[in-house]
């Protein structure tokens, strides 16, 4: 009984504990041209194309910020918003999807984002990320890639592997020079790479090579996490990922286990882009896994 109350008591603080996590954020908003704009709260960056025909955001980060989203796209546009975009199917990118459809947006996201999503999913250390309501499954499916022509606009979703999920999208704004990555770019950050189900580190530094060669020196380019970055912030990336793999693998190769791995060693230089989400211990794990017999 005694361990049933202490349970609960748990349960009670870790939701009271979420919700004022909520109640602390305050949205900001980066403008990029007269029609779009990044939004800045707690979880994924949020992209919102505006114009007479509605509104088009790209992600929506936790369902508790919802409202207070929905205001700050409200003082950049009066129409509704019509589409939503999701660039993956993780809950700080797509918490909002069920508030939002039911204010009338239609979800559009890569098809195993909306498998994702309709199940039960087991994550690393034990968590599970719950099967969402019907309201937050993405209506508008597609494979490899979709356009969206909107607001005089053409937003192309390219999907090329999976690489952060199995379902990750790439949206290029052509017209204005624009590209969100979604959680395939941290801004000088480790990735997190989902390989417990169906991430792939090589698919995701393709993905960063694609994202390259979409991309010039004026490209605004807009991370997953982190601030509005451009061509040479993701080359950056680019060249830590190389790095870092190729320590990784020559470990491998000289037969070093992965107890025995010394991750400051093949980190170097690199230290600062292990003090994010992603620690320098579980992103030299996850390469370590994925390149060797080892592997999940
Ligand atoms: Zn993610």
């Amino acid at each position: 009984m005694k361990t049933i109350i202490l349970s609960l008591l748990s349960f009670l603080f870790i939701q009271v504990a979420s919700a004022q996590r909520f109640d602390n954020v305050e949205i900001t908003v980066e403008k990029i041209n007269e029609n779009l704009y990044v939004l800045f709260g707690a979880g994924g960056n949020i992209a919102v194309l505006t114009g007479s025909e509605g509104t088009v955001m790209i992600d929506n980060q936790f369902a508790p910020l919802s409202d207070k989203i929905q205001s700050a796209i409200g003082e950049l546009s009066s129409q509704p918003i019509q589409y939503v975009i999701n660039t993956h199917w993780h809950g700080d990118h797509t918490g909002g999807n069920a508030n939002f459809a039911k204010q009338g947006a239609t979800i559009i996201a890569h098809e195993n984002v909306r498998k994702r999503l309709m199940t039960d999913n087991v994550r690393p250390f034990g968590r599970t990320s719950e099967a969402q309501p019907e309201a937050a499954w993405p209506r508008l499916t597609f494979d490899k890639n979709m356009q969206v022509h909107h607001n005089g606009v053409s937003i192309q979703l390219l999907h090329y592997h999976a690489g952060h999920t199995d379902g990750d999208a790439l949206v290029m704004f052509g017209d204005y020079n624009v590209l969100h990555m979604g959680d395939i770019f941290f801004k000088d950050r480790f990735p997190f790479i989902d390989t417990a189900l169906g991430g792939d580190p090589d698919g995701l530094i393709a993905i960063v090579e694609a994202a390259l060669m979409l991309s010039d020196a004026n490209t605004t380019i807009i991370p997953g996490h982190g601030a509005v970055s451009n061509k040479e912030d993701l080359r950056r990336y680019h060249q830590m990922l190389l790095i870092v793999k190729g320590r990784v693998m020559k470990a491998i190769t000289a037969g070093t286990s992965l107890e025995d791995v010394d991750v400051a060693t093949i980190v170097k230089d690199y230290e600062t882009w292990g003090e994010g989400f992603i620690k320098p211990e579980v992103f030299v794990k996850t390469l370590y896994k994925a390149y060797s017999d080892e592997g999940e």
